[in-house]
């Protein structure tokens, strides 16, 4: 069970200031694209995300995009914000994981996955032995296995509930 679990419950990755990553001794973060950076499928300017990962690019955070989005789509995006990243990851399989760290030049203690799914991006973190950070995802795909899975992850986290109270 505890490889499910997050380290960090967030509501949005602009929570995650240059401060919070000097706090946990984290020098890299692996970004989920659809739903945690950008709403799912959608190809619209959005400045918030880009102000914010300009501000930790600049102050040396290295970022890699991990998306089981296909490759252009992950492409429009990487250019965009100026990192690098890769698409049908097939998360939670640690592959693309490790490939991150390794072209961060990080090990993975000094990395946080960031995320709005259990099953794809904390497992697969806390897989490679990230720190791993779980955020509110922007929209809702309103399709029946997305809600299925957000249902279990409900479930999950609720068991993990009281150890996040008073955090
Ligand atoms: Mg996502």
């Amino acid at each position: 069970m505890s490889l499910l679990k997050p380290d960090l419950i967030l509501g949005h990755v602009t929570d995650i200031t240059p401060e919070l990553l000097q706090r946990h001794r984290l020098r890299g973060l692996i970004v989920d694209l659809d739903n945690t950076l950008i709403p799912y499928g959608s190809f619209a300017e959005a400045l918030e995300v880009q102000t914010w990962t300009g501000e930790l690019l600049e102050r040396g955070i290295k970022m890699y995009m991990v998306s089981n989005a296909l490759p252009e789509r992950v492409a429009f995006w990487t250019q965009r914000l100026n990192f690098p990243g890769v698409g049908l990851a097939s998360k939670p399989l640690p592959r693309a994981f490790k490939k991150a760290v390794k072209r961060m030049g990080l090990q993975s203690r000094q990395v946080a996955m960031v995320g709005d799914q259990l099953f794809t991006d904390v497992l697969g973190g806390n897989l490679i032995g990230a720190f791993t950070i779980m955020v509110r995802p922007l929209s809702d795909n309103a399709l029946p296995h997305t809600k299925f899975t957000r249902r279990m992850e409900q479930l999950v986290l609720r068991r993990f509930s009281s150890s996040f109270t008073g955090d």
